[in-house]
């Protein structure tokens, strides 16, 4: 007997998420810090942070102390940098780990301080210039820094600030590249290495600033920019497929799925074996959205069910039951798809489900 593959299965081009790292090293001329939080953006922590760990990188960027022990206990050996602010509960673990949290406010300072009596937490500034998520602000710097002089519990490794309208708001963003710039300048540096950071994958493809060392790109590392122009340069490393299991002919008038969509001809369908189960947007339904079978853009018809879509093969030369179809990936991109189901490529990504197979290559 053999085990039955997936319904629906994501592959995972790995050499892809290094050409893009690549692309954010030469873009930037700076050091990356990988943002792999999310489960690396759905595509898996683990393998991920497995392969940016051979890179020599100064940081993988995640969201909480559960994914910094995943990488530990993955036996990762970079180090993992907390993005954002820390629960007091998960403080004696990320201090007792080594792993880098982002001083966010004076309560965190005194925390980590208490924490770092024997050996001194190394921990980054986070300023708030204009994100709204945490992070002292520009006039509450003077004082941070001074207390910093009183925290011998704590060892300042570097500062950082993130940009809420990089792919949005371009005169915004200068003029806060300006502000971090001016303000980093007026922080006396530490000896030793020190990571100064600003830009998410946005940031990095569109601007410039006097002060950085580092980077933060995360959906440019999987293969998707933010803004179009940059696309053609970037692989995108997911790809969400599915196979078919029946095609039928039904005639015009009959109803399709939930809601009894009508159909205005006869139509040959395929029903392929995923849904919103697995992650793929409901919303989709009744938006044009098309999957892509033998090399032909084949209309979804009437809505996304849990575990089942139904599309339009009618002018489709041949198709069979296994025959595989592309939800998303390099020839769909899924930023076009997250516009039409009406939202973002990081939330796409992070919603498929464990119920789809990861296939690394
Ligand atoms: C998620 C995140 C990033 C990465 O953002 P992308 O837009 O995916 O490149 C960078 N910095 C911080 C603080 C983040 O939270």
């Amino acid at each position: 007997m053999t085990e039955s593959p997936p319904r629906a299965w994501a592959e995972i081009d790995l050499s892809a998420l290094q050409h893009n790292l690549q692309v954010a090293k030469d873009q930037s001329g700076q050091n990356v810090m990988a943002v792999i939080k999310g489960g690396a953006y759905g595509h898996g922590l683990k393998k991920v942070a497995q392969v940016l760990d051979r890179e020599n990188l100064p940081f993988l960027g995640v969201a909480n102390a559960g994914e910094a022990r995943r990488l530990f206990e993955a036996g990762i050996k970079t180090r993992p940098y907390i993005l954002g602010a820390t629960l007091p509960a998960e403080r004696e673990e990320i201090a007792a780990r080594g792993w880098t949290p982002c001083l966010c406010s004076f309560e965190e300072m005194e925390h980590f301080n208490q924490l770092g009596k024997t050996t001194p937490t190394e921990a980054h500034l986070a300023l708030d210039t204009g994100m709204g998520r945490g992070g002292f602000l520009p006039e509450q710097l003077g004082q941070a820094l001074e207390k910093l002089t009183t925290s011998p519990g704590i060892k300042l490794t570097g500062v950082g600030s993130h940009l809420p309208v990089a792919d949005e708001d371009s005169a915004f963003t200068r003029s806060q590249f300006e502000l971090f710039d001016s303000l980093v300048e007026s922080i006396p540096k530490p000896p030793g290495t020190f990571h100064i950071h600003l830009s998410n994958s946005a940031g990095l493809l569109g601007f410039q600033s006097r002060t950085t060392n580092l980077v933060r790109p995360g959906l440019l590392l999987y293969g998707i920019s933010p803004m179009a122009s940059y696309q053609e340069r970037l692989q995108p490393v997911m790809t969400l497929k599915s196979r078919i299991s029946v095609v039928n002919h039904l005639p015009q008038g009959h109803g399709v799925s939930y809601g009894r969509t009508i159909l205005t001809r006869d139509t040959k369908t395929a029903i392929l074996g995923l849904g919103y189960g697995d992650g793929y947007p409901r919303s989709l339904s009744g938006k044009g959205t098309q999957v892509l079978i033998n090399g032909t853009l084949c209309p979804l018809l009437g809505r996304v069910t849990m575990d089942q879509i139904i599309v339009d093969v009618t002018d489709l030369p041949s198709c069979h039951p296994g025959d595989e179809a592309e939800l998303f990936g390099p020839h769909l991109l899924v930023s076009d798809l997250a516009t039409k189901a009406g939202t973002i490529p990081w939330e796409v990504l992070t919603q498929i489900t464990p119920r789809v197979t990861r296939i690394y290559r």
